[in-house]
């Protein structure tokens, strides 16, 4: 699904990523962990293709597709998704509008026709009722006065409606209150499939009682220093960072 090779990123003169390898494969669910300033957010910015991160070496695939000389956008519409995409408060447009849009915008960069109406109404039914999302909350401004919880409720049905083959969710938010962390991992729990993968990066632990990862990587000054299995997690909650940082450098 997702292959990383040696993948070396950064701003201007400044490296941040140096030099790293991940597989991803169909039907499972990696964490990738580490103290802040490890380079997590940069590592998912740059899967996604954001324009401020120069890539110096190394090469991202998606399905075997090299991907790493397309836009944004275009990666989108190849599968993957980022969270917090669309950050953005939209007065005035709902989030099914919103949604709506982006699905057809993406079918149109396939070369297909919108939606059906009817087709459109019936899947965010499903959805939404697969999510427990209410109908008020569909028809609310994006973003306008969302609460954290409401913002990961949102970020969770664009994930359900889009169907991506790789969602990346970085969980940057040091605000993610109990009740956002099960809006995500209920989330991603009833999503997760043997045809797709998600990729969790997390600063906390906890998000992963509720996720439960196949993998959980370790990244240190922009490496991935360890990997292991959930077990990993339970003892970076147990020794702290500082266990892998001292285990590096030994
Ligand atoms: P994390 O998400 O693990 O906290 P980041 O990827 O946000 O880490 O940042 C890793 C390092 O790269 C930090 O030292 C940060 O200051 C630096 N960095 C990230 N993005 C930029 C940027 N756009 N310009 C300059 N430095 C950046
Ligand atoms: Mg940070
Ligand atoms: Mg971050």
């Amino acid at each position: 699904m997702l292959t990383i090779k040696n993948l070396h990123a950064g701003v201007e003169d400044k490296e941040i990523l140096k030099g790293i390898d991940l597989e991803v494969k169909p039907g499972e669910v990696h964490a990738i962990m580490g103290p802040n300033g490890s380079g997590k957010s940069t590592l998912s910015s740059v899967i996604a293709g954001k324009e401020e991160y120069e890539v110096s070496e190394g090469e991202i695939y998606l399905e075997g597709e090299d991907i790493g000389e397309l836009a944004a956008e275009e990666r989108a519409h190849k599968g993957l998704f980022l969270s917090f995409q669309y950050p953005v408060e939209i007065p005035g447009v709902s989030v099914t509008n919103f949604i709506k849009t982006a699905i057809n915008e993406s079918r149109k960069a396939k070369g297909m026709e919108d939606m059906p109406a009817n087709e459109m109404l019936k899947k965010i039914r499903e959805k939404a009722e697969l999510l427990d999302i209410d109908r008020k909350f569909l028809s609310r401004s994006l973003n306008e006065g969302f609460s954290g919880g409401e913002k990961k409720r949102n970020e969770i049905f664009q994930l359900a409606m889009l169907e991506p083959k790789l969602a990346i969710l970085d969980e940057t938010d040091s605000g993610l209150d109990i009740d956002a962390l099960r809006i995500v991992a209920n989330g991603v729990n009833k999503l997760r499939s043997k045809d797709n993968a998600v990729v969790v990066i997390t600063h906390y632990q906890r998000l992963l009682e509720y996720i439960v990862p196949d993998f959980v990587h370790v990244l240190h000054d922009g490496k991935i220093v360890k990997s292991g299995t959930k077990e990993l997690a339970l003892e970076l909650e147990a020794k702290g960072y500082d266990w892998v940082k001292q285990e590096v450098t030994a």
